[in-house]
């Protein structure tokens, strides 16, 4: 049985990590969406608003799950028994940092492999931080996120607007 987890900051889910959701949960027989809390960021959204966020939009997916995790990404493998971490990749711009990380956890941990995933072409611009620019001047997010992940930003964004409505 392959076990994978799909570990990021997912400030908030964005239609660019759900398409590797969706892809990446086809070749494997068990996804795990690792939230990470990271102490030494603020953060837009808490964990339980990520999480509610991801509980939502994988909804159609049985065997995708989410929970959080504090701390180093191949021991949040190790403790799911999964042995392969999924990363998406935009550009050449995330290359770098990302083979750096991938191959820091092989040599923690050879066990474990990292597998990545192009980005489709409509979502290689998109990132939660673009989106929540976007969202925080007004603009129209609906092609970047999902429907309640929406909602969450123009609430945090515009609280006053969402009692009127
Ligand atoms: P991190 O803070 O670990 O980069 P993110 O939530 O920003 O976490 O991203 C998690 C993973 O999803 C990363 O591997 C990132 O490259 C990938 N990712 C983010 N946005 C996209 C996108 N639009 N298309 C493909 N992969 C993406």
């Amino acid at each position: 049985m392959t076990k994978a987890i799909y570990p990021g900051s997912f400030d908030p889910v964005t239609l660019g990590h759900l398409d590797i959701i969706k892809r990446s949960s086809k070749v494997v027989d068990e996804l795990v969406i690792g939230v990470l809390v990271n102490k030494n960021k603020t953060p837009t959204f808490t964990i339980e608003e990520r999480l509610d966020m991801i509980r939502e939009v994988i909804k159609g997916l049985p065997n995708v799950t989410v929970r959080y995790f504090e701390g180093m990404t191949v021991d949040f493998a190790r403790k799911n028994d999964a042995n392969i971490i999924i990363r998406g990749l935009r550009a050449v711009t995330d290359f770098e940092s990302e083979m750096q990380i991938a191959q820091t956890n092989h040599s923690i941990e050879p066990e474990v492999e990292t597998m990545f995933f192009t980005t489709s072409l409509e979502y290689a611009f998109l990132s939660s931080t673009i989106v929540k620019e976007v969202a925080f001047y007004g603009g129209d997010v609906s092609r970047f996120v999902p429907k309640n992940v929406e909602e969450m930003l123009k609430k945090r964004y515009f609280p006053n607007s969402m009692q009127a409505i």
